[in-house]
């Protein structure tokens, strides 16, 4: 269930606030071995939001930014809080690109659910997704138009 503070969020020493001011667009889990290395931790959550409906409210100087390449091979800049580290966000090189956002920033995660699992070839040996719960891809969803779709009514519904 969304509350007043599902559309906020922040680094973990709160130099860095954002808001978002639209509907996300996909939420998945990602077990690749760069999530698990930006996140330090299992698995990465990205939550696809329209750049122009990502606001950063506050620390906006604080923002680093350090670019890499995705698996496609393209630019990915990854944005975080040069104070505490937090990762914020992952942005494409495109502006019509949605931003990533890492959902574990969020104020209030309670009403998050991704709709997929990616990369699970390279999950930590602990974790067990349920299939029938999830999506499960082995590497890339490839098309994504159903996990958008999927993803639709389930936030409508939540
Ligand atoms: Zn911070
Ligand atoms: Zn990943």
């Amino acid at each position: 269930m969304k509350t007043s503070t599902s559309m906020t969020g922040g680094c973990q020493c709160g130099a860095v606030r954002y808001r978002l001011n639209g509907e996300p667009q996909m939420l998945y889990a990602c077990h690749c071995t760069d999530c698990q290395k930006q996140s330090s931790s299992a698995f990465g959550m990205s939550l696809m939001v329209a750049r122009a409906d990502v606001e950063i409210t506050a620390g906006q100087e604080r923002l680093k930014t350090w670019d890499t390449q995705g698996d496609d091979g393209l630019l990915k800049r990854c944005a975080f809080c040069s104070d505490c580290g937090s990762r914020i966000y992952h942005a494409g090189e495109s502006d019509d690109e949605p931003l990533s956002i890492k959902a574990g920033s969020l104020d209030d995660t309670g009403w998050l659910r991704p709709v997929a699992h990616i990369w699970l070839k390279s999950a930590q040996p602990w974790i067990d997704v349920d299939a029938r719960q999830y999506r499960c891809y082995t590497e890339e969803p490839g098309d994504e138009t159903e996990l958008i779709a999927l993803w639709r009514q389930q936030y409508a519904r939540d």
